[in-house]
């Protein structure tokens, strides 16, 4: 068999599970992220010819409308959001198959009524469609929907898979996820749960598995001999917009750190699994995070820096800082910019510091994990010739300009010998020239398909945090001003006081 044809087992199952008819129930049917991510997911998977021949549709939300004005106002975030021009006969399709029920979610007629549409598409179609619940609501109201369903009987069916898609954030501290996760867990298996963290669905971020998994080449350096340090940047250049309510509560840590860029940590430093099968992949995830100390009060000065922005540039223009952003209150502590510095306590990475940085109100936006190689151990070269080595980096980009790069010491055209680094890269945008999927698509794909590889298991979301609770904590106890950073910048000076010596920040 030639090499493109062979096909790797440990691969193929997934892929090709079957997608059984699936009835998906959005609760918050009418809200932001249904009106401009789920709902032209849903359309994109239907024009893929993705989504499972039989398929339908039920909104769940508070506005007391009829079906017809749900399909209408589906329509319309379609038309605005779909990353491909909807096709008339795809949509039209898509949306007969829609239905609305109004209602409070504290209300049990909500449920009944939910019950009746779903049992109503099963006689309709003479078969019975599986269930997936998407929790696309205010945090405060998962327990509720989730003890609604158990109570009304929703939360299993002989007959049919039924599953619970949780959006984030799952918690927002680590008490709050112990109350939550086994809230939960009395009316849903783990099997049945699906914890949303967007940034797995994305295509650059299932690429580090391939890059990781699919190559031999760099596994032999993958380790604490070759690798001197690791920086992971998730830099916006945007302020919070409109987003008070939700930011200060947040903040970078809860917003950006706890959940992806700790995603990112485990798929750099993960053992690779014995098959891609969600626990064993999600196996090895958790235990990265378990090799990594929880901080302590003493330990989090050392390996947290945070900061907010002040009044600064953005795009050529005066922007201001975040105390005067509309809805913060004069005196908020909420951190805009957060830097650490962990370690991951094991045999492969023992010693290797892998420094987390993100923040809004950056120079500019990028999304990208630097590995960077220890030095040559001797250089032969004449004095001239030494100077422009640098050890070797590994960039993988997730935004912009996905792809990877490595930089290599190349000698300089001439007639000494001068070295200088050049970039090998890899463009994910040159190499294929079809278009990614939005991350929503895939996870609403495998979320039907029962895979909960790119989900968040219990045991790895309170891993995470019980590496970011204990700074949370420490934090709060601090009552004096915040370490500062014009917008517009690369971030507050207090973050180089976590790099060894000789280490520095990559520009942004
Ligand atoms: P949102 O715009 O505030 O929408 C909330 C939805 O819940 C609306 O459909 C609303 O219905 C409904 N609702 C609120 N209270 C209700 C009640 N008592 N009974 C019945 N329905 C009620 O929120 P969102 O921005 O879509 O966010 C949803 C979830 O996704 C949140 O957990 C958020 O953290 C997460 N998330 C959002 C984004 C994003 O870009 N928006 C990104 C990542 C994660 P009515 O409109 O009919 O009142």
């Amino acid at each position: 068999m030639a090499i493109a044809e062979q096909v790797n087992p440990l691969v193929e199952g997934l892929e090709r599970l079957p997608v059984h008819p699936t009835t998906l129930a959005i609760f918050g049917g009418t809200g932001d992220l249904a009106h401009r991510k789920l709902l032209p997911a849903v359309y994109n998977l239907a024009h893929e010819g993705a989504l499972p021949e039989r398929f339908n549709l039920i909104a769940i939300a508070r506005s007391d409308i009829a079906h017809d004005d749900y399909r209408s106002m589906a329509r319309e975030s379609i038309s605005q959001y779909s990353r491909t021009p909807p096709d008339e006969q795809v949509l039209s399709k898509l949306l007969e198959q829609v239905r609305y029920v109004p209602g409070s979610f504290d209300d049990d007629s909500v449920y009944a009524r939910l019950g009746e549409e779903l049992k109503q598409f099963d006689d309709e179609a003479g078969i019975v469609f599986n269930r997936v619940f998407y929790l696309s609501t205010a945090p405060e109201f998962f327990p509720l929907i989730v003890s609604k369903l158990g109570e009304h009987g929703l939360s299993d069916h002989d007959d049919a898979e039924v599953r619970v898609v949780i959006e984030k954030p799952f918690g927002t501290s680590l008490a709050e996820l112990r109350e939550l996760n086994p809230q939960v867990l009395s009316v849903f298996d783990e099997k049945q749960v699906f914890r949303i963290d967007h940034y797995l669905g994305k295509e650059t971020v299932q690429n580090m598995l391939a890059f990781r998994f699919a190559n031999g080449l760099f596994e032999p350096i993958w380790n604490r001999n070759y690798i001197d340090y690791v920086q992971i940047t998730a830099a916006e250049d945007v302020g919070i917009g409109r987003r008070a309510g939700y930011y200060d509560q947040s903040g970078a840590l809860r917003d950006l750190v706890q959940n992806h860029m700790l995603q990112l940590l485990t798929l750099l430093c993960m053992e690779p699994p014995v098959t891609f099968s969600a626990d064993d992949v999600r196996d090895e995830k958790v235990k990265v995070l378990h090799a990594i100390h929880p901080p302590t009060d003493e330990t989090v000065p050392n390996i947290a820096v945070r900061a907010q922005y002040t009044a600064g540039m953005a795009e050529g223009k005066d922007v201001p800082g975040y105390l005067e952003e509309e809805g913060v209150p004069d005196d908020s502590h909420t951190e805009t910019y957060v830097a650490l510095r962990l370690e991951v306590d094991n045999w492969r990475w023992a010693g290797v510091p892998i420094y987390l940085r993100t923040g809004k109100r950056l120079a500019r936006k990028i999304t990208e994990i630097a590995v960077q190689l220890k030095p040559v151990p001797h250089l032969a070269f004449q004095a001239e010739g030494s100077v422009g080595v640098q050890p070797n980096q590994l960039i993988m980009t997730m935004q912009p300009n996905e792809g990877v790069s490595l930089s290599l010491g190349a000698k300089i055209p001439g007639t000494r010998m001068r070295i200088r680094p050049v970039n090998m890269e890899f463009l994910y945008g040159t190499a294929f020239l079809s278009q990614s999927p939005e991350a929503y698509e895939r996870l609403i794909m495998d979320a039907m398909r029962g895979d909960a590889t790119l989900f968040t298991r219990d045991d790895e979301v309170e891993a995470q945090w019980r590496i970011c609770d204990p700074i949370l904590q420490e934090w709060s106890h601090e009552d004096g001003p915040l370490p500062t950073y014009p917008a517009g910048s690369a971030g507050p000076e207090e973050a180089n006081r976590l790099l060894s010596e000789g280490q520095r920040w990559r520009a942004i």
